[in-house]
């Protein structure tokens, strides 16, 4: 039987070129306070955990996590690690019970939960190693060929700088696109206009035989978005993301229940209850979750079963392998999001630096290598220079 021996956690930290975006290039929860400045300060993310799952005979195992890495190593550290040592990892699902028990005080959400998503990734990729297979063989094999995913960008910026980027996805085969409000509730008509003038403009270069998704990065309130939602449908988007703050869930169901544009959201909600609590009160109409804030694969896997019962299809957070797997694995994950590979700017982007392994999308697509085991990921060499990193 094989044991965990340990569990490492390291945080790289990228210290390479950034570049800043533009300003109010994405609306975000800080834009209804009254501060100035940097608004997107704390949504920015230059480190990233990586939590190293180590069996007995020495296979290693590569979870992450990559919101605030600093607390989530010391929740991981202080209170998870143990927890887990001296374990068998095929007890999965054992284990996850155990760490969320343990760490039902505090945990639920938040920090405990990315804590414990990071480990329990580390448990699938090390049992995938075992077994010499990739984590999707493990879950449910291919459901699909190949995984659509698209093209997720396309940040509030001058109109021309905007439609030469959508343009750019558009000749690299993207069918799929997903767009970001540069404004809310604090900037009156005026930002309505201007938003509206944002998606107008990627419509006209995308046309309307492909799919527009808009984001609003919990940076607008309930009233804001039932007024701007009448103005939006005519560009028949696939979903309006995000529009209020995660805890505002009545305010997600009032606007779902509009039936005029579909809700998404689940990029900040963590674990089997807190889907369970947003399907039941029909607050989105895409799941969003990331295997790496919701409890790994092991969370992941019950909150597509409890999805499909509501027919609502799960569309994970983010590309990056450990959702990657979910959606091949499970057809009610039509497709995935992709963040196309940029300087590093807001974070999303450092998967890209920090590991090897990912794939390339050809003409809106990826796919995934069956031979590869685990989550087909090793810790990169080739930027190694331009990460500090702490253990
Ligand atoms: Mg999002």
């Amino acid at each position: 039987m094989t044991k965990i021996k340990d569990i490492k956690t390291t945080i790289y930290k990228w210290t390479g070129p950034i570049v800043s975006p533009a300003q109010n290039f994405c609306t975000n929860p800080t834009d209804l306070l009254r501060e100035k400045g940097d608004k997107m300060k704390s949504f920015r993310f230059h480190e990233w955990l990586v939590c190293e799952v180590i069996a007995d005979d020495g296979t290693v195992g590569i979870g992450n996590a990559a919101l605030a890495p600093q607390v989530t190593k010391k929740a991981i550290d202080c209170y998870l690690k143990d927890l887990v040592i001296e374990e068998d990892p095929f007890d999965y699902e054992y284990l996850w019970e155990k760490m969320y028990r343990n760490t039902m005080a505090w945990g639920r959400k938040g920090i405990g939960m990315i804590g414990i998503s990071a480990i329990d990734l580390g448990i699938w990729d090390l049992m995938g190693k075992i077994k010499k297979k990739p984590v999707f063989k493990l879950i449910g094999n291919r459901t699909k060929e190949k995984i659509p995913v698209y093209a997720s960008k396309l940040y509030s910026q001058p109109i021309n700088e905007l439609q030469k980027e959508a343009g750019t996805y558009l000749k690299e085969g993207f069918k799929m696109f997903k767009m970001r409000f540069g404004w809310g509730p604090k900037d009156g008509p005026e930002g309505v206009k201007k938003n509206i003038n944002l998606v107008n403009a990627v419509r006209e270069v995308i046309g309307y035989d492909k799919e527009l998704m808009l984001e609003a990065y919990m940076g607008w309130n309930l009233e804001y978005a039932k007024s701007i939602i009448p103005q939006l449908i005519k560009f028949k988007p696939k979903w309006l993301e995000e529009p209020v703050i995660p805890d505002d869930i009545a305010g997600y169901s009032e606007l779902n229940a509009l039936g005029s544009i579909p809700i998404a959201g689940g990029e900040h909600e963590f674990s089997f209850y807190g889907f369970k609590h947003l399907l039941e009160l029909k607050a989105v109409s895409f799941i969003q979750y990331d295997a790496n804030r919701v409890g790994g694969i092991t969370a992941a896997q019950k909150i597509n079963i409890l999805a499909e019962k509501y027919n609502v299809p799960v569309v994970p957070h983010a590309g990056q392998m450990h959702n990657y797997h979910l959606t091949m694995a499970n057809s009610n994950c039509p497709f995935s999001e992709y963040f196309p590979v940029s300087q590093v700017e807001i974070g999303n982007e450092l998967f890209y630096y920090l590991f090897e392994g990912e794939p390339k999308p050809k003409n809106g697509f990826i796919d995934l290598n069956d031979n590869l085991p685990g989550f087909g990921i090793t810790i990169s060499d080739k930027f190694k220079s331009n990460f500090d990193v702490i253990s």
